[in-house]
């Protein structure tokens, strides 16, 4: 008889500079800026699994979308590229609440590394939400999976928007002094002319304020009809 229940271990989990869902990019490789790691644990910490993969530039993560795993799925969603009103077929989507809460993204390796008794996998332009759980890792191949004919549904190209980003001088000059992060200030541009708000803030007319945490920093920015501007930044308590 064959199972049809499986009990599937994490194999590690993500350091990502994304520490909430709101502002993560809607699919990986959008902003190349954020950085992340694959934290690998024993048993699964072994140089050996990973003999080969810096051949790869990039590979395939398939890990569970933990943070909403236990809210459920409808076989109908909104997809918030088409504004929040029409509904595709959770199969037709990459929404995360489906039947099995699994996601699957494509991810840049920069390197391996050890720390102690982990191995870590350090990456870029990540979609994940720190400390996502990841059940399998597999190499991006070109020859297979590269479609450049492929149709695309509703998603055919990446999402556009018409947003614009400024910095208060104080903003700025926080993120020239982040050494740590010698590109903060792209990457927080980046998230910010996607356009991460909900769609039925979108159409407001008057003048918003928002805050996000990435990496350590909360930031603090208000949007005026398709303009960001920054307004502060600092460095949570870590
Ligand atoms: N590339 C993946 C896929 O296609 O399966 C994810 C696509 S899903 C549309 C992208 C969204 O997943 C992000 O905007 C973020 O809000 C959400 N997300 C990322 N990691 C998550 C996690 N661990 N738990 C719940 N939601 C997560």
């Amino acid at each position: 008889m064959t199972a049809s229940m499986f009990q599937l271990p994490a194999l590690g989990f993500i350091q990502s500079p994304y520490k909430q869902k709101f502002a993560i990019p809607r699919q990986p490789g959008l902003i190349a800026e954020a950085q992340g790691e694959l934290v690998l644990h024993p048993p699964y910490a072994d140089d050996a699994i990973v003999r080969g993969i810096e051949a790869f530039s990039h590979l395939w993560l398939v890990f569970i979308f933990h943070e909403t795993a236990d809210k459920g799925w409808s076989p109908l969603v909104r997809p918030p590229r088409l504004g929040g009103n029409n509904k595709k077929g959770v199969f037709a989507t990459r929404a995360t609440f489906r039947p099995n809460p699994i996601g699957l993204s494509v991810v840049k390796l920069e390197g391996v590394s050890r720390r102690g008794e982990l191995l870590v996998l350090h990456l870029s332009g990540i979609d994940l939400l720190d400390g996502t759980p990841v059940i399998d890792i597999k190499p991006y191949l070109p020859y297979a999976d590269a479609l450049p004919d492929a149709r695309g549904g509703f998603a055919d190209a990446a999402p556009e928007t018409d947003m614009t980003v400024s910095f208060s001088t104080e903003a700025a000059a926080f993120c020239q002094s982040q050494r740590q992060y010698p590109t903060l200030q792209l990457f927080i541009e980046k998230v910010l002319k996607q356009d991460p708000r909900p769609p039925y803030k979108k159409q407001r007319d008057e003048l918003q304020s928002y805050g996000m945490t990435l990496y350590h920093y909360n930031i603090k920015w208000t949007v005026d009809g398709n303009h960001n501007h920054v307004t502060a930044i600092f460095a949570l308590a870590t």
